[in-house]
């Protein structure tokens, strides 16, 4: 035999793996805010492999060196904790993948393990690809699932586009998402899973996840829920009982706007009517060394990182955003030139109440200025103009504090018309689908004085009353930026 010495690194390994269960279950007892701060980085971890560095390191390196052939063996059959290429996995990354799987099982005995990718539209398919998989034993059988249809744009499009019309793999579309009997009455044999994005972007739909989770549990098929507006620290669907989540880090998890990332996090021993045991006992592990080993959507280390720095203060920015998101729907319900506000913190919203059932601001009980229970809606909201599409334009391209960009969960205010961009590729039929109207302005509330935000919404809807408003003149580069010159 060749590889005699590789016991040597094998019961390293046992130890090693050992070691960093326990410390992630000491972990897993302390409050959310620890584990944001912490993950599953330890002081021990610093001094031994990384000088004592106190931050998380950036391992910008395509490859990990072994001492001879049998850590090598040992490595790239996957005995030993090893990181080998970066395509697959990187220390960066798993300090990232760590801390992402305590936060979405916090409070629970759930495990999960985390995959990150390179965008949160990869994410999504990591997730979901393993499930459409043709079953070897009905070859021809028709394979379909069921999902919401207030989806993300790019959701939509992978779904209608990639799935439905490239591949054959049939999308049954939830119309009402709140309707549990149109969920059940599109299941059928060959569904794989039920996926549901709650609240949805940017028209905050909400299902009763619960009952949603039961339903497919009936049939033997995973949930998955794409939570990349609630983030954990208002909701984790995984300890209700979801099989997989989903997150677009590029948002309100990645708050800073460094770039785009993505993450699955999954439970152990999920459900599932695809016959892959592996697959089904540690989704996120399997994805990884195999399937995303050969597709290759990897997260870089340097953006897991990133995100990783925006992780440590998620809990407190999501509250701070949440009740300035609630003072700016209150100020807009009552504004004379808006025909509608949507938020699910108002009690005017039709989905208030289910949304209370599961939005709660975590550890909020443990906050010495609260002391109990509170409910936070996040900081996505919308609002329609009255006048209609040439007003919203208008109103629109007056704001100057408030960015305009297709963008969600920045610390800065950012404000969007879903009609002309997120949701411009889906078409007309596609956008009623999604109920998008051209008069509807998603704002995403940042980390600002909520007064700073209001006076900027009462400049831009006071063109409405005739007031001008400045103009930029563009100028582009050939990388297709446009640098302007203020013209007033
Ligand atoms: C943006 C977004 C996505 C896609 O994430 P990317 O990181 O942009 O690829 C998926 N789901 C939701 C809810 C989103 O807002």
């Amino acid at each position: 035999m060749e590889n005699t010495g590789i016991n040597h690194y094998l019961d390293a390994a046992k130890r090693s793996m050992a070691w960093h269960k326990d410390y992630a279950k000491q972990m897993k007892k302390c409050r959310f805010d620890t584990i944001a701060v912490h993950g599953i980085y330890s002081m021990q971890e610093a001094l031994d492999f990384n000088q004592g560095s106190i931050i998380e390191p950036i391992y910008m390196s395509t490859s990990q060196a072994y001492r001879d052939s049998d850590e090598m063996e040992a490595a790239l059959s996957y005995q030993i904790p090893t990181w080998c290429y970066s395509r697959i996995a990187n220390p960066s990354m798993y300090y990232f993948e760590g801390v992402l799987a305590l936060l979405e099982t916090y409070g629970s005995n759930v495990e999960a393990s985390c995959i990150a990718t390179a965008s949160g539209m990869a994410a999504i398919q990591t997730a979901v690809n393993q499930f459409l998989l043709p079953d070897p034993k009905k070859p021809d059988a028709t394979r379909n699932f069921v999902a919401t249809t207030k989806v993300y744009g790019g959701t939509f499009q992978q779904f209608a586009i990639r799935k439905d019309q490239e591949r054959r793999i049939e999308w049954r579309k939830v119309v009402h998402s709140e309707d549990i009997n149109e969920w059940e009455s599109l299941i059928d044999e060959n569904t794989r899973f039920l996926y549901g994005e709650m609240p949805s972007n940017p028209g905050q739909a909400f299902f009763d996840l619960e009952k949603i989770i039961e339903l497919a549990h009936k049939y033997g098929i995973p949930m998955i829920v794409d939570s990349t507006v609630a983030t954990p620290a208002l909701m984790r669907p995984l300890v209700m009982g979801a099989d997989i989540v989903v997150q677009s880090v590029s948002k309100t998890i990645g708050t800073s706007g460094f770039g785009i990332a993505g993450a699955v996090i999954a439970r152990k021993d999920l459900v599932s009517n695809v016959d892959n045991p592996a697959m089904k006992a540690d989704f996120a592990m399997y994805v990884k060394t195999l399937p995303n080993r050969d597709n290759g959507p990897n997260i870089s280390p340097m953006n897991a990182i990133l995100a990783l720095n925006d992780i440590r203060t998620l809990r407190s920015r999501v509250d701070m955003q949440s009740k300035s998101t609630m003072t700016i729907s209150k100020y807009l319900e009552q504004h004379k030139h808006v025909e509608q506000v949507d938020y699910l913190g108002l009690d005017s919203h039709p989905l208030h109440d289910l949304a209370s059932k599961y939005l709660w601001l975590v550890d909020s009980e443990h906050d010495e200025h609260y002391g109990e229970k509170v409910n936070r809606y996040g900081h996505l909201m919308s609002f329609h103009v009255k006048g209609g599409a040439k007003a919203t334009r208008d109103v629109f391209d007056a704001f100057q504090r408030i960015w305009r960009a297709t963008d969600l969960g920045r610390i800065k205010s950012v404000a969007t018309r879903p009609a002309i961009s997120t949701h411009s590729q889906q078409g007309e039929e596609g956008r009623k689908l999604a109920e998008i109207p051209p008069n509807l302005i998603r704002l995403c509330v940042g980390a600002e004085h909520p007064d700073d935000i209001i006076a900027d919404l009462d400049q831009a809807l006071s063109v409405l009353d005739g007031n001008k408003i400045s103009s930029y003149a563009p100028e582009y580069s050939a990388g297709g930026a446009s640098s302007a010159t203020l013209r007033r």
